[in-house]
């Protein structure tokens, strides 16, 4: 996973089904790869400029390894990426700058979304009910030569805003640097937003990246973990950043594998003395996030259904629900959960089955303990809504295709032989496709993919090794793409 949400490999999977499927998958910005793409990124862009001289672009660049804001710049032309040295030993993602974005008191902001991925196959996908906003600490203003450097008022990311003298703490959700998704939605809605909209696109967002990102997914996965060995199965918290335009549309800027579950922040309590202190925002919104996600994934679960150790009287007592502390906030947050969960997704139309079955009974209260927990914060989209998407699992369909013309599980390379039965077992080889033209296929195929076979040399996690070097193997999957 972490390999997967790159922002190289996220770009390639989004821009997959991006050329499948340009209307459903416009949220994400163009984006081109660095160096690879140099040429083609120039060149792109003088051809719009040549189209429409009054067309002038930003472009925000972000190192494929970076994280936290850092190294990220924005550009007005091509000629201003930092090329010297960097790129080859740093390739990075340039991307459309969001010129537009919604602001909250004049500052940028984006969402943090948590979502947890609960299996593979079958695809089970849940998001949990509230997130995070994080807010920029300068005004913002729309990008031009002179503040574009300005990384207070672009980026929104805490781990560099903290440092502005701007940045402002608060015990309540709904004011400072950093507020719950919930409280800006509270605001946009008593402005007559249409707030089950903004809803219904980031759940389609967040599905249609998920689907962008399974098929590599499945072949790895079942490289590590092959179907119906016993042994373990994978569950991932996944955080997303999205950012709202003006226009509410909401855009994709990155998927986190390791979302930070920190729930408290630095505070300086005098000139350079600082303490960790709690930080109620973060955890009404993270505590709740691992609590379901333990509650959804506890395989003792079913053992448990009629007897109820006592550990959960103890967890609560020293567990506290986040908002039992809040008083003054409780209300107006039940009142906006309930309102929200009704709205959730609604204009979205959910498959026939309760969509919290797993759920249903932690929440339903009386004889389960689980009764004592807090409300339900994690809230299935799919399958629930997996009738409005199938149609774009189109190369997952490929990748279940490839995986059970494999032949030996636990590999990631369809080999000749296998090639050969795909092409029988299909009846793709009548014709003009004799099995020598198979072969030759095969081999021609083989060459293309494996010079396009990307090698990280600075890459966290790997899925194989090479004389010592780290080296990402990329299943063959394009086979498959190429015969149709
Ligand atoms: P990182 O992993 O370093 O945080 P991100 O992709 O999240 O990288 O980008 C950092 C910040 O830059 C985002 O939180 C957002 O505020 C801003 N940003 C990123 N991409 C765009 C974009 N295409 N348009 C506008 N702002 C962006």
């Amino acid at each position: 996973m972490t390999e997967m949400v790159r922002k190289i490999t996220l770009s390639r999977a989004v821009r997959i089904m991006q050329n499948l499927f340009p209307e459903e998958y416009n949220f994400y910005p163009r984006s081109w790869i660095l160096p690879d793409e140099f040429q083609l990124f120039v060149a792109q862009v003088r051809m719009v400029k040549d189209g429409d001289p009054s067309w002038k672009p930003t472009f925000i660049v972000k190192p494929d390894s970076g994280c936290q804001g850092d190294g990220i710049y924005l550009i007005k032309d091509p000629s201003d990426i930092r090329l010297a040295g960097t790129l080859q030993s740093r390739p990075a993602v340039v991307q459309e700058y969001i010129c537009k974005p919604l602001l909250i008191d004049k500052l940028k902001f984006d969402i943090r979304l948590y979502v947890l991925l609960k299996s593979l196959e079958p695809l089970e996908i849940y998001i949990a009910k509230d997130g995070l906003s994080r807010f920029c600490t300068e005004p913002y203003q729309e990008p031009h030569p002179r503040n574009l450097h300005h990384i207070f008022m672009h980026l929104t990311n805490y781990s560099l805003n903290i440092h502005s003298g701007n940045f402002v703490h608060s015990d309540s959700t709904s004011t400072g640097s950093k507020r719950t998704f919930s409280s800006i939605l509270c605001r946009l809605s008593s402005k007559g937003v249409d707030i089950k909209k903004v809803w219904s696109d980031i759940i389609s967002l967040v599905i249609k990246t998920v689907i962008a990102l399974t098929p590599e997914l499945r072949v790895f996965y079942q490289s590590d973990i092959p179907a119906g060995r016993p042994g373990p199965t994978c569950f991932q918290i996944l955080g997303f950043d999205i950012l709202l335009m003006k226009n509410l549309k909401p855009i994709l800027l990155e998927v986190n594998a390791n979302p930070s579950m920190r729930i408290e922040h630095e505070q300086e309590l005098s000139p350079g003395v600082f303490e960790n202190v709690p930080s109620l925002v973060d955890e009404e919104v993270k505590v709740a996030v691992i609590r379901d996600t333990l509650r959804l994934m506890d395989p003792f679960k079913k053992k448990r259904e009629n007897h109820f150790p006592d550990i959960y009287m103890d967890r609560k007592h020293r567990f506290p629900p986040v908002s039992d502390r809040m008083s003054s906030l409780k209300l107006q947050l039940s009142k906006l959960s309930i309102v929200r969960s009704q709205q959730l997704g609604k204009p979205l139309a959910s498959k026939e089955e309760p969509p919290d079955s797993d759920l249903a009974s932690a929440s339903a209260g009386g004889a389960s303990p689980e009764g004592h927990l807090p409300s339900i914060c994690l809230k299935q989209v799919f399958p629930k809504y997996a009738k409005q998407f199938n149609y774009l699992r189109l190369v997952d369909r490929m990748a279940n295709l490839f995986i059970r013309f494999l032949g030996i599980k636990g590999t990631m390379k369809l080999g000749p032989t296998g090639f050969r039965t795909f092409i029988r077992n299909c009846k793709l080889s009548s014709g003009s496709l004799s099995m020598a033209a198979v072969d030759i296929l095969y081999i021609d195929i083989t060459r293309r993919w494996n010079s396009m076979t990307v090698v990280h040399q600075d890459s966290g996690s790997r899925w194989g090794k090479e004389e010592g070097h780290p080296v990402v193997t990329k299943p063959n999957l394009g086979l498959f793409a190429r015969v149709q």
